[in-house]
């Protein structure tokens, strides 16, 4: 799996209708205990050719006192700090809330890459909710409508360059600890036992080996 997508956004704004689009029936974990809702859902999620870990912020819908708020700051600072890109979402029909505006304000603090998507979109009862959306300081606005699977196209697009980034810096990181690994086992097999010894004791072996062959 390249990398991890959360969505993020108040209740109702569209995010399992999305979750359930990219993932279709690849749920990786299923809960059917009765009365159990689960946070954070996640799914296997296919966008064309991509494929990635896709988190659905899920069991606020229920809750309707007080503690909302809380919670929701809660729930979307735990999955901010699980995924590598958010996708934060709002309801272009209703526009811009005081709700959106809060977790504008954790995205901008703590995520790493923000998309933000203005839902609800397909008509025109939805575009001043997607221009409202520039105020929120987080880029463009994707206009996407999870129902109708508008504006798909788009979101594979801003995914596109960040997969690329994802999957460069995994093979470096592998690239590194191959060369680690043959480095030392070449060393061992070229070395006298008493030059190990010293060569323990400070300079990194391998550079060593290099610079004074046998
Ligand atoms: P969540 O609480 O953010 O997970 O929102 P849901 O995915 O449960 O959706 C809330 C309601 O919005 C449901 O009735 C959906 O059918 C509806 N909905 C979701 N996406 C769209 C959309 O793109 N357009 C419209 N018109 N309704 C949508
Ligand atoms: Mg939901």
């Amino acid at each position: 799996m390249s990398f991890s997508l959360a969505i993020v956004g108040r209740p109702n704004v569209g995010k399992s209708t999305l979750f359930n689009r990219l993932v279709g029936k690849r749920l990786a974990l299923v809960d059917d205990q009765p009365g159990v809702t689960r946070d954070l859902r996640e799914g296997e999620a296919r966008l064309a050719d991509l494929r990635f870990t896709v988190i659905d912020t899920a069991g606020l819908e229920e809750v309707t006192d007080d503690s909302l708020q809380g919670r929701m700051r809660r729930l979307t600072e735990r999955a901010v700090d699980m995924a590598d890109i958010c996708l934060f979402m709002i309801d272009a029909r209703v526009g811009v809330t005081q709700t959106d505006e809060m977790f504008a304000d954790i995205l901008r603090k703590r995520a790493k890459h923000v998309i933000l998507g203005a839902n609800k979109g397909e008509g025109s009862a939805a575009d001043a909710g997607v221009l409202e959306a520039w105020a929120l300081g987080l880029g463009e606005p994707l206009r996407l409508s999870a129902e109708h699977g508008e504006g798909m196209t788009d979101l594979l697009r801003c995914l596109m360059p960040l997969a690329d980034d994802f999957k460069e810096r995994a093979q470096n990181e592998a690239a590194e600890t191959d060369i680690d690994i043959e480095e030392s086992d070449a060393e061992d097999a070229y070395r006298p036992h008493s030059e190990q010894a010293v060569a323990s004791g400070g300079c990194r072996a391998s550079k060593c080996w290099k610079i004074h062959p046998h």
